[in-house]
């Protein structure tokens, strides 16, 4: 057979697993159809060793941990055989109560522990989703199987227990399941295959304790899905992707997808739903599990809501700083430039204080570039920009890239004498012994802000013809008379 065609070990064991379960389909009940069944279950905990084995995973304590659930499992499902059908013991609890009551929590720890490396650190949103459907399917659970179960055994304070854990350790690996899915979502194939396995063992073990309780069901499809879950973790352990699983991811990917939303929304009107089912079918109605649930359904959602709202502000932050800023010196941009000229003659006029704009230009920054390149283009720009911003530290200026390599500068309770030298400090800083021209207007009072940007540049055209290095100062604007505001002195 060619290297091309030859089956990786998982396909080997998936295929193998499949031709198992198929036959304990066929298969009537007895002696073989349990040797099989109890094959595929020890082969799933087998597949898992061996699969962590192969492909080494970083982190492979999860792995481990599986292994010896999913043995705790078949040790139960063997067991069970053996007392049950070949001993014929009908004891409750019995050995094989232990052993699966044992595999709960290892299976559970071991995706707790994929989850928590896949996203590291407080992954609140993932927990409070585990925590919703855990809530609305442990009410359904409480409802539809543990309280018949408990009925069921008035006196017997150690099964009445037993048969409570069951459910509990279906609830708990949902919970956990649900942390797998939304911490490492369905990135990879052993991903996938294990939120399969553990979707499969779930429904299986509900459908177990259902047709206990109610005795209505095949067991034929009950034990194929076992068998089908068993060999989907087997198959997970040992797809080469598995050593993926729980690198971790990046937070953004941490979307709130329709999915999800549907999910949660269909979890938490499980309280309803539950009331709703058990009138329709006259059941007695179960008022005081309702309520608990619902109420806790509720406050859950309600902290779910407040991490959506505060991503939601976190994001408005962020997407406010990129608006506001130029990418490339990190200094304001020219839109938030113009609203900030505002705000500094809202306060001039307010404090009745000298308001001066300056545009500043690199000299010669094209010959620059041509020499050096574009990128030493940009690290000038750059290195100018924070030179400025540590000199006009303490000085309340607010400097802003109004394009290409032109920068403004605003400044309130400033004479345009004061700021010119205080330009030619800046002049001094720039990098690469650089120079720029810069053009300076003090506002009149009433223009315009567009007025007095125009005049800076004005200015600005001074200075470059000039020789440039320099800064020059518009002339004073007159100020033209306003109707009515003029009155000739009464003699
Ligand atoms: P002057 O002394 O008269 O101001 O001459 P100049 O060469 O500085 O002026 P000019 O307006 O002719 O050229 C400006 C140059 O700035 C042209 C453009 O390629 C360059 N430039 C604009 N934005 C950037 C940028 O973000 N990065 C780099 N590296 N260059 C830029
Ligand atoms: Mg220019
Ligand atoms: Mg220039």
């Amino acid at each position: 057979m060619s290297p091309a065609r030859r089956l990786l070990p998982w396909q080997a064991y998936a295929a193998g697993g499949a031709l198992a379960a198929g036959v304990g389909v066929a298969l009537p009940a007895g002696l073989p159809n349990d040797v099989l069944f109890s094959v595929v279950s020890i082969s799933a905990a087998v597949a898992t060793a061996l699969g962590t084995r192969l492909h080494r995973p970083q982190r492979a304590s999860a792995w481990w941990l599986l292994a010896g659930g999913l043995l705790a499992w078949a040790l139960g499902d063997t067991s069970y055989a053996v007392c049950y059908t070949w001993l014929g013991w009908d004891a409750f609890p019995s050995v094989p109560d232990a052993f699966y009551l044992l595999a709960y929590p290892l299976i559970a720890v071991a995706m707790l522990r994929m989850a928590r490396q896949a996203r590291p650190g407080a992954d609140r949103e993932g927990v409070i989703d585990a925590a919703i459907l855990a809530v609305g399917f442990g009410l359904l659970s409480w409802t539809f199987l543990v309280r018949p179960a408990l009925a069921a055994l008035p006196q017997d304070l150690p099964a009445g227990l037993v048969s409570l854990a069951y459910p509990v350790g279906d609830v708990l690996l949902l919970a956990m399941l649900v942390r797998v899915l939304s911490a490492a979502g369905p990135r990879s194939a052993a991903a996938g295959l294990l939120c399969g396995a553990a979707t499969l063992m779930l429904t299986a073990d509900t459908l177990w304790q259902y047709s206990d309780a109610y005795a209505t069901l095949n067991d034929t499809w009950v034990d194929l899905a076992f068998t089908s879950s068993y060999v989907l973790w087997g198959a997970a352990a040992l797809h080469p992707s598995m050593r993926r699983l729980s690198d971790p991811s990046p937070s953004s990917r941490h979307e709130f997808s329709p999915l999800r939303l549907a999910v949660l929304t269909g979890a938490s009107l499980l309280a309803p739903g539950t009331l709703a089912l058990q009138l329709v079918l006259g059941l007695p109605t179960e008022g005081w599990a309702v309520v608990v649930g619902a109420t806790t359904l509720f406050l859950l959602v309600v902290a779910r809501m407040s991490t959506l709202l505060r991503r939601l502000r976190e994001q408005t932050d962020l997407l406010g700083d990129l608006a506001r800023t130029d990418p490339l010196t990190g200094l304001l941009n020219r839109r938030s430039a113009d609203a900030e000229l505002q705000r500094a003659q809202e306060r001039a006029r307010g404090e009745g204080v000298p308001l001066v704009v300056a545009l500043l230009d690199l000299d010669h920054f094209k010959a620059f570039n041509d020499t050096y390149g574009h990128p030493a283009g940009d690290a000038l720009l750059v290195g100018a920009a924070t030179a400025w911003t540590t000199a006009l530290a303490g000085t309340g200026a607010q400097l802003a890239r109004w394009g290409g390599e032109e920068f403004l500068l605003v400044i309130t309770g400033w004479e345009p004498a004061r700021v010119e030298l205080l330009l030619d400090e800046l002049r001094a800083v720039v990098p690469a012994g650089q120079a720029f021209s810069a053009g300076l207007a003090g506002w009149d009072g009433r223009e315009e802000t567009g007025v007095l940007v125009g005049r800076a540049d004005e200015a600005l055209y001074a200075a470059k013809h000039a020789g440039r290095a320099c800064s020059r100062t518009a002339v004073a604007h007159r100020p033209e008379p306003q109707p009515g505001e003029y009155s000739r002195p009464s003699a």
